[in-house]
């Protein structure tokens, strides 16, 4: 810090511009995010992130909100329409916060949860107090799992069944039923599970932060319709919005989890991002069917074409992918903490994963035996099925063939130079990865 304040502040940007320069020359295969379009981006940078509106549109606690209630009322009906749902609450500033709400609305301190466990794909906004878990540090909640099979990677609806009645033996019956998770290769048996569960006096809810824009597009599943009762998400993954979050459900559920938004989790609810939300969910509208179809495809194009290379891809048994994510078993190589570095290296983003059997295994999060890669992004930038066959190679040529990064990373930068605009928008005059220098 022997810096003067201008030197800093000038370190700042100069941080920035090249944080651009990285990601404009890189892939960046990190399954939770994407890249937004140009116009969200304006939006962002609009005043409302300077404004507060605390309450509904219409029953404000400050004046000056005319046009941000317009916007917001916008966005909530998009969301609707988008996901066809009759209640939409737009204000969640992130998906945790989305979740939050949930736990709020629908159980109390010492209730019992159940959801997927980390190594079978949770979120740690769904663990338990002793792993800083949000549910059970923040709110409370006693956290059991649902039963998975690691042969079909998704979950085990008659030992969830066995489970739940046993968990009901003890005194445990779980009162929210938590679908949905961040390594998510196959739907989970929503269907399957849904009228058992409710059955048992369960709220279900169904976090999509990942899924939210395969969802969207009609081509994952559509857990409303199978049973679901609330859908939490970010705006941020496979739906290419700002980053924030999105509750929907139907009517009777529009009370309680306002309530639980303003004033129990949100004072400013980050209203540039809310605008943008706006702007992304009317291109989900649009382009959101043929994105999401594309993003699977390339999924299923990158795990098939890893696997002729020679990785392990998990999901095998039932063609890797139905999702924008693909999960390699790394372990013949090294670690998947290793690996991610030397991928990083030559400008190849990735993110290490935990696999079933790892905590078997001794394995844990810093050295865990697989990586995860999401093609959202790389989608979203135009790229197709014979895109996924070049970035199987160059894959290979890191972690196998162990070639030098700095020749892998120049080949990449020229990889990367017809894939620079987003698309599936409609309007991206500015550049992806485009640095905007406004002062
Ligand atoms: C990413 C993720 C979240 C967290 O969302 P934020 O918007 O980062 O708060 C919640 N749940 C699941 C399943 C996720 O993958």
């Amino acid at each position: 810090m022997a810096d003067s304040n201008k030197e800093s502040y000038d370190k700042v940007f100069s941080s920035l511009e090249k944080h651009h320069e990285w990601f404009e020359n890189s892939i960046p295969l990190i399954a939770s995010e994407n890249i937004p379009s140009p116009a969200v981006r304006e939006a962002v940078m609009s005043d409302f992130g300077n404004r507060y509106a605390e309450g509904w549109p219409g029953e404000r606690v400050y004046a000056g909100c005319t046009y941000i209630d317009e916007v917001e009322i916008q966005c909530m009906e998009l969301a609707q329409k988008l996901f066809k749902a009759e209640f939409a609450d737009v204000r969640s500033v992130s998906g945790v916060v989305a979740n939050l709400a949930i736990y709020s609305a629908y159980s109390n301190p010492g209730d019992v949860m159940i959801a997927s466990s980390i190594p079978a794909g949770g979120h740690i906004s769904h663990g338990k107090k002793e792993h800083s878990g949000t549910a059970g540090l923040v709110h409370g909640l006693d956290i059991e799992f649902f039963a998975f099979d690691p042969e079909e990677m998704t979950l085990d609806v008659d030992k969830t069944k066995a489970k739940v009645e046993d968990l009901k033996s003890q005194g445990k019956l779980p009162k929210i039923a938590m679908f949905g998770g961040s390594v998510f290769l196959f739907p989970h048996p929503v269907k399957e599970l849904a009228e058992f569960l409710k059955g048992h006096g369960m709220h279900i809810n169904y976090d999509a932060a990942h899924v939210a824009g395969l969802i969207a597009g009609g081509k994952f599943q559509d857990p409303l319709r199978e049973g679901t009762d609330t859908m939490t998400m970010s705006t941020h993954k496979t739906l290419f919005g700002p980053q924030g979050g999105l509750v929907i459900g139907s009517e009777e559920h529009a009370e309680p989890i306002k309530k639980a938004m303003f004033p129990g989790l949100t004072s400013s609810h980050h209203i540039h991002h809310m605008g943008a939300k706006a702007v992304a969910f009317a291109e989900a509208l649009e382009f959101g069917k043929d994105y999401a179809e594309q993003t699977i495809k390339n999924a299923k194009a990158l795990a098939s074409e890893l696997n002729n290379v020679g990785f392990k891809v998990l999901g095998e048994k039932r063609g890797y992918t139905e999702s924008h994510q693909t999960v390699v078993n790394v372990l013949d190589y090294g670690d998947g903490g290793t690996i991610e570095a030397d991928l990083e290296k030559a400008n190849i983003i990735v993110n290490r994963q935990l696999i079933p059997g790892d905590l078997k295994a001794g394995r844990h999060y810093m050295h865990p035996g697989g990586i995860r890669l999401g093609t959202s992004e790389i989608t979203r930038l135009g790229m197709k099925e014979s895109e996924m066959k070049e970035i199987a190679s160059l894959l290979k040529q890191v972690v196998v063939d162990k070639k030098d990064a700095g020749e892998i990373a120049a080949r990449v930068k020229e990889f990367k130079t017809d894939f620079k605009k987003t698309q599936y928008c409609f309007d991206n005059k500015l550049g992806a990865y485009e640095y905007v220098k406004l002062r």
